[in-house]
């Protein structure tokens, strides 16, 4: 497959470049689509949408004749939240596997939801793994479904998805997947991963700008999804079907959104679809960890765990590194980073997703390089209790 290089055009725009996971920086393309009106009502608009369904369906690969596309408004939350309402019944009891924000987020949202749920709780970044997984579903029968994030957006790891599947299925339950960040760069084949929906968003993976979510789920599962959901708004079961009998969104759709986000899918297409597009990511993740070392940062995750979507990087332990001075300095040139979200130690996290290639990634840690001596900072070397931590990883 020869896949074609990207154009890399955000400072078309004079626009910093977005290292963040979503909202992330978009082709001029995709945001160029967003000039001219549509009637959510009209044929051409009903055709946009099941274009992107069918594609978004063959994205996820051998066995995806079984799966359908929902999308749903709303940011990524909502279409998870329309996921855990509408596929855990109301007598159901979800396992929540949490190793971040997004983990808790979801554990938030069934106690919204009134939904029975228990926590494996990880802590920052520790992943999940098969075996806790199996130990847990054979000591409590009650439990239905298991909810597990593919990468934990606020760590950067990628947890280990087919271990939990595999370990999910041979008890006799039901996986569902946060698969927001991933989605679009990670394969998940349904044929490999079991699972019985998977749900992301439109300005993660595929670069689309945000404003809706979709969730991909087993036809079997949106059909016993009905009578389920807790919200009118949030109901799968009532999106989908509405959807194939009148080919239009129930209620006002994003429809600038979805132009763009058909624009973004081309392109997705086109740089070799989730293979490429992953690749890509990859390159930019190789670059920026290689170069932010050479300079004296470390990563908080080592190779085994590290996603190409974000990478979490210790702080300085030199008193001179001020986080929120370095964050204007990289503005400054052009680059938008994103505050950790560790508890232990302090922490910064650079995205890799988005309109950027490998070229991008070698200025930003030109920028890093240049922030720091501007800030008197000579070693950037974390904290030993940082270290630590990543020991704890390792072990
Ligand atoms: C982005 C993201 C979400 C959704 O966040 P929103 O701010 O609601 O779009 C959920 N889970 C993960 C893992 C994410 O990365």
């Amino acid at each position: 497959m020869s896949l074609k290089v990207p154009s890399i055009e955000a400072p078309r725009l004079g626009e910093p470049f977005l290292l963040t996971p979503g909202p992330l920086t978009t082709s001029y393309d995709a945001k160029a689509a967003m000039l001219k009106d549509w009637g959510s009502w009209d044929g051409d608009f009903r055709r946009m949408t099941q274009q992107m369904r069918d594609r978004l369906i063959e994205m996820l690969g051998s066995g995806h004749e079984n799966f359908d596309c929902v999308p749903m408004q709303g940011s990524g939350s909502f279409s998870v939240e329309a996921m855990l309402g509408s596929f855990v019944p109301k007598d159901g009891k979800v396992l929540v596997l949490s190793n971040g924000a997004y983990g808790q987020r979801a554990a938030k949202t069934l106690t919204y939801l009134k939904r029975e749920h228990i926590v494996l709780d990880k802590g920052d970044y520790l992943p999940p793994r098969g075996e806790e997984v199996s130990k847990i579903l054979k000591a409590d029968e009650d439990i239905t479904h298991v909810v597990a994030v593919h990468c934990e957006t606020s760590s950067g790891i990628l947890n280990p998805i087919e271990e939990i599947s595999d370990a999910t299925y041979k008890a006799g339950r039901k996986l569902l997947v946060d698969s927001m960040s991933a989605f679009g760069a990670i394969p998940i084949e349904p044929n490999k991963i079991k699972y019985e929906a998977v749900v992301s968003s439109a300005n993660k993976c595929i670069e689309g700008v945000p404003g809706f979510g979709f969730i991909l789920a087993r036809k079997s599962a949106l059909e016993a999804a009905k009578g389920n959901s807790h919200s009118l708004c949030l109901d799968l079961h009532d999106q989908w079907s509405h959807m194939n009998k009148t080919g239009q969104w129930r209620y006002t759709p994003p429809t600038h959104v979805l132009a763009a986000f058909l624009v973004a899918l081309e392109a997705h297409r086109k740089e070799g679809g989730v293979i490429g597009r992953g690749a890509r990511y990859n390159k930019n993740k190789n670059t920026l960890v290689s170069g932010m070392r050479s300079i004296g940062f470390e990563a908080l995750l080592g190779e085994r765990w590290l996603s190409p979507i974000i990478v979490t990087f210790f702080c300085p332990a030199d008193p001179r590194f001020d986080f929120t001075q370095f964050y204007d300095l990289m503005k400054s040139k052009g680059f938008i980073i994103y505050p950790g979200k560790l508890t232990v130690v302090d922490s910064f996290r650079i995205g890799c997703i988005g309109q950027m290639d490998n070229q991008i990634m070698l200025k930003v840690v030109k920028a890093a390089k240049q922030s720091l001596q501007e800030m008197g900072v000579s070693d950037a070397s974390p904290p030993t209790k940082a270290l630590d931590e990543r020991k704890r990883l390792q072990s």
